[in-house]
Protein backbone atom coordinates (compact mmCIF):
# COMPACT_ATOMS: atom_id res chain seq x y z
CA UNK A 1 0.00 0.00 0.00
CA UNK A 2 1.12 3.52 -0.78
CA UNK A 3 -0.43 6.64 0.54
CA UNK A 4 0.90 7.54 3.80
CA UNK A 5 2.17 4.21 4.63
CA UNK A 6 2.87 5.07 8.39
CA UNK A 7 -0.95 5.91 8.90
CA UNK A 8 -1.78 3.08 6.65
CA UNK A 9 0.87 0.71 8.51
CA UNK A 10 -0.52 2.15 12.40
CA UNK A 11 -4.43 1.04 11.34
CA UNK A 12 -3.15 -2.47 9.86
CA UNK A 13 -0.63 -3.20 12.65
CA UNK A 14 -3.36 -2.74 14.84
CA UNK A 15 -5.24 -5.19 13.31
CA UNK A 16 -2.58 -7.50 13.37
CA UNK A 17 -1.53 -7.03 16.79
CA UNK A 18 -4.80 -8.54 18.19
CA UNK A 19 -4.97 -11.14 15.29
CA UNK A 20 -8.03 -10.00 14.05
CA UNK A 21 -7.02 -10.33 10.83
CA UNK A 22 -8.69 -13.72 11.10
CA UNK A 23 -12.46 -11.89 11.12
CA UNK A 24 -11.84 -9.55 8.76
CA UNK A 25 -13.65 -11.18 5.25
CA UNK A 26 -14.92 -8.72 2.90
CA UNK A 27 -18.42 -9.08 3.44
CA UNK A 28 -17.97 -8.80 7.06
CA UNK A 29 -15.79 -5.19 6.25
CA UNK A 30 -17.86 -3.93 3.93
CA UNK A 31 -21.39 -4.48 6.84
CA UNK A 32 -19.39 -3.33 9.53
CA UNK A 33 -18.20 -0.35 7.14
CA UNK A 34 -22.25 -0.02 6.86
CA UNK A 35 -22.62 -0.09 10.05
CA UNK A 36 -20.03 2.84 11.52
CA UNK A 37 -21.76 5.30 8.26
CA UNK A 38 -25.04 4.81 9.95
CA UNK A 39 -23.82 5.90 13.25
CA UNK A 40 -22.11 9.05 11.35
CA UNK A 41 -25.70 9.53 10.14
CA UNK A 42 -27.45 8.86 13.85
CA UNK A 43 -25.56 12.17 14.68
CA UNK A 44 -27.17 14.16 11.82
CA UNK A 45 -30.57 12.43 12.88
CA UNK A 46 -32.98 15.12 13.59
CA UNK A 47 -30.94 18.46 12.85
CA UNK A 48 -29.71 20.44 10.72
CA UNK A 49 -26.68 20.00 8.79
CA UNK A 50 -24.96 23.31 10.58
CA UNK A 51 -26.72 21.71 14.22
CA UNK A 52 -25.11 18.64 13.79
CA UNK A 53 -21.67 20.13 12.76
CA UNK A 54 -21.73 23.01 16.17
CA UNK A 55 -22.90 20.51 18.36
CA UNK A 56 -21.80 17.04 17.40
CA UNK A 57 -18.03 17.41 15.44
CA UNK A 58 -16.16 15.85 17.48
CA UNK A 59 -18.68 12.87 17.54
CA UNK A 60 -19.08 12.99 13.63
CA UNK A 61 -14.93 12.94 13.13
CA UNK A 62 -14.72 9.77 15.04
CA UNK A 63 -17.61 7.74 12.84
CA UNK A 64 -16.10 8.98 10.21
CA UNK A 65 -12.66 7.73 11.28
CA UNK A 66 -14.10 4.63 11.79
CA UNK A 67 -15.44 4.76 8.43
CA UNK A 68 -11.93 5.17 6.89
CA UNK A 69 -10.49 2.80 9.17
CA UNK A 70 -13.25 -0.06 8.36
CA UNK A 71 -11.99 1.23 4.32
CA UNK A 72 -8.88 0.57 5.10
CA UNK A 73 -9.20 -2.94 6.23
CA UNK A 74 -11.86 -3.91 3.18
CA UNK A 75 -9.09 -2.87 0.75
CA UNK A 76 -6.62 -4.51 2.24
CA UNK A 77 -8.30 -7.27 2.16
CA UNK A 78 -9.09 -7.03 -1.22
CA UNK A 79 -5.76 -6.49 -1.77
CA UNK A 80 -6.96 -2.91 -3.37
CA UNK A 81 -4.45 -0.63 -3.63
CA UNK A 82 -6.42 2.37 -2.43
CA UNK A 83 -4.69 5.22 -4.17
CA UNK A 84 -4.92 3.27 -7.43
CA UNK A 85 -8.83 2.74 -6.80
CA UNK A 86 -9.60 6.25 -5.83
CA UNK A 87 -7.46 7.80 -8.95
CA UNK A 88 -9.52 5.22 -11.29
CA UNK A 89 -12.38 6.51 -9.88
CA UNK A 90 -11.90 9.68 -10.33
CA UNK A 91 -11.34 9.77 -13.80
CA UNK A 92 -14.19 8.25 -14.33
CA UNK A 93 -16.15 10.96 -12.39
CA UNK A 94 -13.88 13.33 -14.30
CA UNK A 95 -15.08 11.51 -17.70
CA UNK A 96 -18.96 11.21 -16.05
CA UNK A 97 -19.23 15.00 -14.80
CA UNK A 98 -17.08 16.94 -17.55
CA UNK A 99 -16.49 20.31 -15.42
CA UNK A 100 -17.99 22.24 -18.47
CA UNK A 101 -21.46 20.63 -18.52
CA UNK A 102 -21.32 19.83 -14.37
CA UNK A 103 -20.05 23.38 -13.14
CA UNK A 104 -22.41 24.61 -10.58
CA UNK A 105 -25.25 22.06 -11.28
CA UNK A 106 -26.07 19.42 -8.90
CA UNK A 107 -28.05 17.33 -11.64
CA UNK A 108 -26.91 13.19 -11.74
CA UNK A 109 -24.71 12.92 -15.29
CA UNK A 110 -27.53 10.95 -16.92
CA UNK A 111 -29.15 14.65 -16.68
CA UNK A 112 -26.41 16.66 -17.93
MG1 LIG B 1 -18.41 3.89 15.40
Amino acid sequence: MKMNDELLRKVLDFRDSRDWGKFHNAKDLAISLSIEASELLEHFQWRSSEEAVHHRKVQIAEELADVLIYSIYLADTMDLNIEKIIYEKMKKNEEKYPVEKSYGRMNKYTEL
